[in-house]
Parts: C-alpha cells; structure tokens; sequence
C-alpha cells in the first residue's frame, strides 16, 4: 500500500489547480439575472487514470514544447504500453485464459475523428496501430488478425507479448481456472489518457490488455468510442478503467462527456455516470469502475466505486497524483 504515500484527496485539490474563477452576471431571456462562473482556462493539461507518471511526465513534455493534445496522449500512453511491468497495457500484460495476449485500444482527436483496435496480438503499440486506422483507412475499428495484419504494412514489429512473468502467473490460475474479476488487481489497470494543449484542443487515448484470463474473443469497453473514451472538443473529453462490460452498457464516457454540456463539473459528471452503473447493477459491489474527465477549461474530476482508483493529472500547476472519490468507503 505504499502507493497510498503519494496519494491525495481529491475533488478541491483539482479545483485548487485552477486559476482564480471570474464572477460575472447575464441576462437570460426572462431578463431573469443570473450569475455565471466563468473559469479562466487551465492549458495545457493532461490527465491519466491511474498513478502513471512516467505516461503522463510524457506527455506534458509534448504539450510543454507546444505539441498537439494527439501526440501527447499517443506518446503518454506508450509509455505503459511499453512497460513490462505494466500486467494490465501492452507487453507484459495479463493473457486470456487460453494464454494470449490481446489488446484493445483507441485514440480519438479534438475534430472527432476515431480509430481502434479490438483483440489484436503481438503488437505492442495498440494505441498507434488504432491511430493508423484513423488517419490511413476509412475505417473506425479493426479487430483480429486483420487488425495485426495492418499493423505489419504499417511496419509495427512482431513481438511475443507474453512475459515470463504474466506466463508464470498465468499458469498458476490455470490450476484453479476461477475467474472472478479482482477489484484494483495493482496501481494501475486501462491507461485512458485526455489532454489539452495551448491551442485549446482536446484529444484522448485509451489502451489495456482487457481483463486478465477473459474469454478467448472478449473485448471490453476500452478500445468502443464512447464507452472507454469519448472526446467533444467543444465540451471536454472522457475515459474509463474497469468492468468494461458495465462501462458499455451506459456508454460511459459519452454519457460524461454529455453531462458535462449538460452543465455538470467533471466530478459530477463521473459521479452520475458511476451512478447509473451501481443503480443497474445488484452485484456493483464486486466490480470496479472508475472515470476521468476533464472540460473544455481544464478543471478536471473522477470518480469510482471502490477506493483504491487514483489519477494522474500534470499542467503548469503541478504534477499529482489524485484519489478519486469513490461511492463505497
Ligand atoms: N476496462 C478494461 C476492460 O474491461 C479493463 C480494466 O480497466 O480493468 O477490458
């Protein structure tokens, strides 16, 4: 539990990054007066689920340099991708229950264009193949040996995915071959990553290895636009880490991102998305789910069931590590 060391409290922190808000009043069409906060805008800035900053210290050196939000979340993300330590992203992650390693992931810019890749092997950079799709097919999403097969003409390595270590551990669940998800298995678990960079632009990045021991073909939410990432350039930008399964079924971060142009924080936002799950869900207790977001000013939030779930976020007012307020205590 040393992780909890470097933990904060979250929610004022997050404000606390902002500068000082600007009271001002307008007139609705009643001529009804209102008084309206309008946040001075805080960018550039990033934000990663989980305490990753080696991911995130990446991507604000894109961001710092004047880069554009979409390389920033590819590089952050990467990062982990690359990391064999990292059982949960790219190489090294956890293998279904047949052995293999398979990987989702997505990337979605600040004009709305998307790519993923869905159950795809031996290639470590999810993240980049699904920003191929994007930007050299005509295509959102390809899965499988289709999508591996793009990644080889694109020029991406074949790689064994497998560690000894995640192979090791692999065969030892074998033994029992009892699968139940385990609530915040380490400190960190999907890396979805959003930022914004000095133009005000929004981009985000989503990138797992999915559930460890799933079922040969599962795929979760972290690679479906909308429900492990959702990006609105006018509003803000949302992702997800956890039961995928629960994430799809309210779309989760289009459903933040939505309530955010619905007049929410990012905090509330992620608390009614959490909400919608544990009002669904008898068994909400056994499952994690947590969510970021950030809007269009930069002031970021999250929110999950279970403590344990924390957040990166870096900008010029620092680099910290967040815990998000959770539903259960
Ligand atoms: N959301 C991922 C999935 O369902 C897994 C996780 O974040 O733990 O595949």
């Amino acid at each position: 539990m040393q992780r909890r060391n470097f933990l904060k409290k979250s929610g004022l922190t997050t404000v606390g990054l902002l500068s000082a808000p600007v009271l001002t009043s307008c007139k609705t069409e009643d001529r009804k007066e209102v008084s309206t906060i309008v946040q001075a805008s805080l960018k550039p800035i990033v934000i990663a689920t989980w305490n990753v900053p080696n991911s995130t210290a990446k991507a604000w050196q894109v961001l710092e340099k004047g880069g554009n939000a979409l390389d920033a979340v590819e590089a952050g993300v990467k990062m982990e991708e690359a990391d064999v330590n990292n059982q949960s992203v790219g190489k090294g992650g956890r293998p279904d229950r047949d052995g293999n390693v398979t990987l989702d992931a997505c990337i979605m810019d600040s004009k709305g264009n998307c790519g993923a890749v869905v159950y795809m092997q031996n290639i470590t950079h999810a993240v980049s193949v699904a920003r191929k799709v994007m930007e050299d097919t005509p295509h959102v999403m390809l899965a499988g040996k289709g999508a591996e097969q793009f990644a080889y003409e694109k020029g991406f390595p074949k790689e064994n995915l497998l560690t000894e270590k995640s192979k090791t551990e692999w065969l030892e669940w074998k033994k029992e071959a009892k699968y139940a998800p385990v609530i915040n298995i380490e400190n960190h678990d999907t890396i979805g990553m959003l930022a914004i960079d000095e133009n005000g632009d929004i981009s985000g990045a989503c990138t797992t290895s999915g559930m460890a021991y799933k079922m040969a073909g599962r795929v979760g939410d972290s690679p479906v636009i909308g429900s492990g990432l959702f990006v609105d350039n006018e509003i803000g930008g949302a992702t997800a880490t956890g039961q995928g399964e629960e994430i799809v079924k309210t779309v989760g971060s289009f459903l933040v991102v939505e309530l955010i142009r619905q007049g929410r924080s990012p905090q509330e936002a992620c608390k009614e998305a959490v909400n919608r799950i544990i009002k669904n869900d008898p068994n909400y207790k056994d499952i994690q789910v947590g969510y970021i977001a950030i809007n269009k000013n930069g002031e970021t939030g999250g929110y999950c069931i279970h403590p344990g779930f924390s957040y990166r976020v870096y900008s010029e007012k620092g680099h910290d590590n967040i815990e998000s307020n959770s539903y259960l205590s």
